[in-house]
């Protein structure tokens, strides 16, 4: 007669009989108590084949594929700006994004950018629970392919527990270094991909590849190399636990109608081992035989409720279909559900899905006036613009003629792929001089030639005579293309002492 029972190991990490590890923490309970930190129980994780674990698949391939493609793709601008699709120019300052180009002084569209990720992630986590976190999170993308590589060289779960028990021999040794080799390559493919993200990727390629790279570069390459490996291969599921703030902030973020991975406890307890041919009459479906918890990558049980360690990854969910396909009952113990429908059908109500509620209405309202205010600004950006700042120190000068005088450094902004002659104007105070240092005076207004795509800083005195102060202390900066009828103005303050 088969017996559906539990394992006779402790499902989190295998070395001893579940009975057995329990008594063992017991009696070192008062010793651990004493310690500061606690150290860490290997995870060995089971493979489980299913949908959640192909939804991860195919979120790994898509990722990765993103992750490592985009440095390779082109974008062209033109003659003056480089034609790499996505890039970090450090040494120019800008950041291109195909059709999008952000200077230092656009730095707000990285900051509303920021908005909308931080509101989307709030806003899915509402709905769907931590998605990101199980599918999508590099940690997990990365921690799961180094799984992948531990499983392949080192086998299945047992095989992992039995090797890390076993004494050292020629054929662990072999083993192990060989999971570490391959967990350094791809530490340090990714690393390496990374820093094509930077300068433009071909040329970056060939220098890496023929040793005359800049020192950053593999300086950078080997610093991620460093990160990854630890990451992924070493702390995994540490780096979620103990190291991420997310899972405390998304806390804050759920309800009880948000959905998540969950044991189905109102179908599941009470729980127990069953013997095949026995009546399921008075019990629930769940076999006590701890594969949901073999299975998970966080080494938790999914039985004991939501928890903080918890990825949503779905793995538990996959193992337990399995074995309800095995003991002929339905699938989905545990499943994407709410909390809130496990209490309506334990109180005999029908399950149902409240996806539009106060929290996500709010959640989708600020993303929709982010994502407007964004394209708004975006599609009404200008192609020149102007900064101004006045001296501090010495913030005026007294001239002996009676005259006090003003510096400014008022950068000129040419976001077009042409050079352009820009007539800049001052205006709005009456002053006695004013010039363009290295241009000299410049009446009413200056013409100033701008190369394409590039910032031209010049040094202005204004010089007002001191009887024609108190007409006006405030001044305007304009500057204009007027064969594009193109015209940006920037505000400004006169200093003379009296008016501080
Ligand atoms: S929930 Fe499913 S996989 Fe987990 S112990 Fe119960 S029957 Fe087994
Ligand atoms: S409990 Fe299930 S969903 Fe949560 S991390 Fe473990 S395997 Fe993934």
């Amino acid at each position: 007669m088969t017996v559906h029972t539990a394992m006779p190991e402790d499902p989190r990490n295998g070395m001893a009989a579940d009975g057995v590890a329990r008594s063992d923490a017991q009696a070192s309970n008062s010793a651990a108590n004493r310690k500061l930190y606690k150290s860490r129980v290997p995870i060995y994780p089971k493979e489980v084949e299913g949908r959640f674990r192909s939804y991860k698949w195919a979120m790994m391939a898509f990722t990765l594929t993103i992750y490592y493609v985009t440095p390779w793709l082109r974008w062209d601008r033109g003659a003056t700006a480089p034609d790499q699709a996505v890039l970090v120019d450090l040494a120019r300052q800008r950041l291109y994004f195909f059709f999008i180009e952000i200077w230092p002084q656009e730095v707000y569209y990285i900051t509303g950018l920021l908005i909308m990720a931080a509101v989307s992630l709030f806003l899915i986590n509402s709905l769907f629970g931590r998605l990101w976190c199980g599918f999508s999170c590099p940690q997990t993308v990365w921690t799961d392919l180094f799984i992948w590589v531990e499983t392949k060289i080192e086998g299945d779960r047992n095989a992992r527990i039995r090797l890390a028990a076993a004494p050292w021999t020629a054929g662990k040794l072999a083993k192990r270094v060989s999971k570490h080799v391959v967990w350094l390559a791809f530490a340090v493919a990714t690393g390496g991909a990374w820093v094509f993200y930077f300068s433009d990727a071909p040329t970056l390629f060939r220098d890496l590849v023929t040793g005359s790279a800049s020192f950053s570069s593999y300086a950078a390459i080997a610093g991620l190399t460093f990160t990854t490996y630890s990451l992924g291969g070493l702390m995994r599921e540490q780096v979620c636990t103990y190291m991420c703030p997310w899972p405390r902030i998304q806390a804050a973020m759920t309800d009880n109608e948000a959905l998540s991975v969950t044991y189905r406890r109102d179908r599941g307890d009470p729980r127990g081992a069953h013997k095949k041919g026995q009546p399921w009459e008075g019990r629930g479906a769940c076999i006590d035989c701890n594969q949901c918890v073999a299975a998970c990558p966080m080494g938790i049980d999914i039985r004991d409720g939501s928890q903080l360690e918890c990825i949503n990854c779905g793995l538990c969910a996959d193992a337990c279909d399995d074995v309800m396909d095995r003991i002929d009952l339905p699938r989905g113990l545990i499943a994407y559900d709410t909390e809130a429908n496990i209490l309506r059908r334990m109180k005999g109500e029908k399950a149902r899905f409240r996806f539009l509620r106060p929290r996500t209405a709010l959640y989708a309202g600020v993303l929709v006036l982010v994502s407007a205010i964004m394209l708004l600004t975006l599609s009404s950006r200008h192609s020149l613009d102007l900064d101004v700042m006045r001296d501090r120190n010495p913030d005026h000068v007294m001239l002996a003629d009676g005259g006090v005088r003003n510096a400014y450094t008022v950068k000129l902004m040419n976001r077009s792929d042409r050079a352009r002659n820009l007539r800049l104007t001052v205006s709005g105070i009456r002053a006695r001089e004013v010039e363009v240092i290295g241009n000299g005076l410049m009446g009413s207004s200056a013409i100033l030639a701008v190369d394409a795509d590039k910032v031209r800083t010049v040094r202005i005195l204004v010089t007002v005579a001191r009887e024609d102060l108190a007409a006006s202390r405030k001044l305007d900066f304009i500057l204009e293309d007027v064969a594009a009828a193109e015209r940006r103005k920037a505000a400004a303050v006169f200093v003379s002492g009296e008016n501080r």
